[in-house]
């Protein structure tokens, strides 16, 4: 292959001249493509430097980590970690603020559930929030509150977009943790761990405008490691003027002065359910029947007039949906716009979709509704397992969950990413569960729900030539051939071989990347992958 300017110029390199990179017979494959990833996390939801708690065993692991972090950081003023699981509470406790006023009493704390939808706060950080005393107004979450005294026990779920302006959102713009220019250095510090995973293209599927500028700022700084394709987040005190303001921002994005090809903001994140108790919007059904079968997070005729708005606006959108019923609803919404607003060529996705239902299947494909998935939903952690299967109900989960291989079989475009930090960036993890589906121990043996396993060459489309096609970037992105991007990986392993042990998946190397012809990862040691995730 013979790269020149940022672009392949020829698959093949006979004349040979400037720098010469020999893969040894090593599969090259197309730059990685993150569908589903919210790298600027650490404005919000988690500190910079924290470390995560997804391996926490116990309530006293987690709060030792915290006790370690906030001494060694004693600069940070808002410490906020993310990654618990349910699991370090014993059956029948909950998290509450004393046990972290006991570490910090005089800073504002978060620990954030691993689904990040969950939070648990300190005092100081529910007073500086004014959710103490009582909930505020036009409010979505769930602040848990003492019976008698009426005041916050610390423990709340989907406060983040909740209220106002989202109860964490609010703390951490009242604190300022972070400057433009610290925030800016802070992302490109993330965004250089993709380059090491082999990912060069990313959508994220949440953000605002501000956000949007930091990447701006990037890409003007010459620092910008991956093409960005970026989410304007619909919550609770957006307004539907804004969808206006999003389609104005993706107007100036795409005409400003700034090199062509890594920076566009085309997308509306609408809010339909929500990964959390109680928000996934599920059909009652005979054979799940004491499941909760929740609700829609917004208002279902506000998300109906959201959509149109957005897509009258030309831009594409974004639905989380998650339950089989929020599917459903998605599904009808999205028909409707084809039929009532103006033609043009529409790309628009269901994020998660989780639970499909059979007469909902074939529809993706119909319409042309691209379902986003996330691996992480077969995440094999018993305890996370045991509680999905109560909330969800067991048929629903084996028949109706995670429905990657049928949606294939059925025709439907089917995109994966990573929802980091949910779950580690790398592409290889993602593909591990979707073809493996254990933990990295290799447990439980066979993988959870062997009848959903897809193939490496599927998983691989998934991340590559599916999601270009997604963010209407087909024509230059995803594939090896001439005048497309130099996007490019070296694995470690020839994953598609026919010999190739797929149980060694995770543990394949990204040796070189190439991003728009530049080397941006290069490791040819012999030293095994670390990978902190879990089991
Ligand atoms: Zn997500």
């Amino acid at each position: 292959m013979t790269v020149k300017n940022g672009k392949i110029v020829s698959m093949d390199a006979y004349k040979q001249t400037g720098r010469v990179i020999d893969a040894e017979g090593r599969l090259i494959v197309p730059g990685f493509h993150d569908g589903h990833t919210h790298p600027h996390v650490p404005f919000t939801l988690v500190s910079p430097e924290a470390p995560m708690l997804f391996k926490a065993k116990s309530v006293e692991d987690a709060t030792n980590s915290l006790r370690e972090y906030a001494e060694k950081h004693p600069e940070d003023k808002f410490p906020r970690m993310f990654g618990w699981m349910s699991a370090i509470f014993k059956e029948g406790e909950k998290p509450t603020r004393q046990v972290l006023d006991s570490i910090i009493p005089d800073r504002p704390v978060y620990l954030v559930h691993h689904s990040g939808h969950e939070f648990w706060a300190n005092t100081k950080a529910l007073q500086m929030a004014e959710i103490f005393e009582k909930d505020p107004e036009n409010f979505y979450g769930y602040i848990e509150r003492d019976p008698e005294t009426g005041f916050a026990t610390g423990y709340m779920t989907e406060t983040e977009y909740a209220g106002t302006d989202g109860v964490l959102l609010n703390t951490v713009k009242a604190v300022k943790p972070l400057t433009f220019r610290e925030q800016t250095l802070v992302l490109r510090f993330i965004l250089e761990e993709y380059s090491k995973v082999g990912v060069t293209s990313i959508w994220t599927k949440d953000g605002d405008i501000e956000i949007s500028k930091i990447y701006e700022q990037l890409l003007k700084d010459d620092s910008l490691p991956v093409r960005a394709t970026l989410d304007m987040l619909y919550t609770s005190y957006s307004s539907i003027d804004d969808i206006q303001m999003y389609a104005d921002r993706a107007t100036e994005l795409k005409n400003a002065p700034l090199p062509k090809g890594f920076l566009k903001s085309p997308g509306a994140k609408l809010i339909l359910d929500m990964p959390a108790d109680g928000y996934v919007w599920l059909f009652e059904s005979d054979k799940d029947p004491d499941t909760k079968t929740g609700k829609p997070f917004f208002s279902l005729e506000g998300f109906r007039e959201q959509a149109i708005e957005a897509d009258k606006k030309g831009l594409t959108i974004n639905v989380l949906g998650l339950g089989d019923r929020a599917i459903h609803e998605a599904l009808n919404v999205l028909e409707e716009i084809v039929k009532i607003n103006p033609e043009r060529e529409r790309r628009h996705t269901i994020e998660h979709a989780e639970y499909i239902q059979d007469n909902d299947l074939g529809r993706f494909k119909d319409i042309g509704v691209i379902a986003v998935m996330n691996p992480i939903g077969v995440y094999p952690d018993k305890e996370y397992q045991k509680q999905l299967e109560k909330n969800i109900g067991k048929n629903r989960l084996d028949v109706l969950g995670m429905r990657w291989k049928d949606l294939i079989e059925s025709g439907a475009l089917v995109v994966n990413g990573s929802d980091f930090p949910l779950a580690p960036m790398d592409p290889m993890v993602g593909m591990h569960l979707l073809v493996n589906g254990t933990d990295l121990k290799g447990e439980p043996e066979g993988g959870l729900w062997p009848h959903k396993h897809i193939s490496i060459e599927q998983a691989l489309r998934t991340y590559t030539v599916n999601s270009a096609y997604a963010s209407f970037d087909e024509d230059h992105l995803g594939m090896l051939k001439p005048e497309y991007a130099a996007d490019f990986v070296i694995l470690s392993e020839n994953i598609l071989d026919q010999q190739f042990d797929k149980t060694r998946l995770p543990k394949v190397k990204a040796m070189l990347t190439v991003f728009n012809g530049h080397i941006v990862h290069e490791d040819f040691s012999a030293e095994e992958k670390v990978i902190d995730f879990g089991g």
